[in-house]
C-alpha cells in the first residue's frame, strides 16, 4: 500500500493543519493528541513517510529509529511522566485499530493506566 501524503498527520507536518506542538527537531514532530484519553497524551511522528509500526520499523534510518524513542523519553521526562509513570504505544494495523496512517508514538500518562489492553468483548 502506497503511503497517503493527505494523512491528516501528512498535513499536520506540512503546516496545512495546526497542533499543539510540545517538541520537533530534524527527524521528528511530537503535539498533543486533539482527543486526549488521558491527562497526558502526546502523539510523536517521524518527519519521514512511514504509514505504520511495521513500515518504520523495516525501513527507517537507525538515525530516525533513535530520534523517535530518544524524542518520546525527552517528552515524557518534560512532561512530568518520569516519576509516576507513561505508557508509549503505537498501532499498526486493522487488529490494532490504527487510524492514522502515519507512524506515530502515543505517550499516555497522568493517571493510573490500567492492565495493558482491554479483554476480547463479549
Ligand atoms: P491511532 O488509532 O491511529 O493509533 O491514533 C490516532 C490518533 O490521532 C487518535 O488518538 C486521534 O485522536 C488523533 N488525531 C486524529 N486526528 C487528529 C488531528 O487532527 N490532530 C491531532 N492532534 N490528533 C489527531
Amino acid at each position: 500500500m502506497a503511503y497517503d501524503r493527505n494523512n491528516i498527520f501528512a498535513r499536520i507536518l506540512r503546516g496545512e493543519i495546526p497542533c499543539k506542538k510540545v517538541f520537533e527537531d530534524s527527524h521528528v514532530l511530537a503535539f498533543h493528541d486533539i482527543n486526549p484519553q488521558t491527562p497526558t497524551h502526546v502523539l510523536v511522528i517521524p518527519r519521514g513517510e512511514y504509514e505504520s509500526a511495521d513500515d518504520f520499523a523495516a525501513k527507517a534510518s537507525d538515525a530516525e529509529i533513535a530520534a523517535l524513542l530518544r524524542a518520546a523519553g525527552r517528552i515524557a521526562r518534560e512532561q512530568g511522566l518520569a516519576e509516576t509513570g507513561y505508557r508509549l504505544l503505537a498501532n499498526h494495523g486493522r487488529d490494532a485499530h490504527q487510524e492514522v496512517p502515519h507512524f506515530h508514538l502515543h505517550i499516555f500518562g497522568g493517571r493510573d493506566l490500567g492492565r495493558m489492553v482491554a479483554k476480547p468483548a463479549g
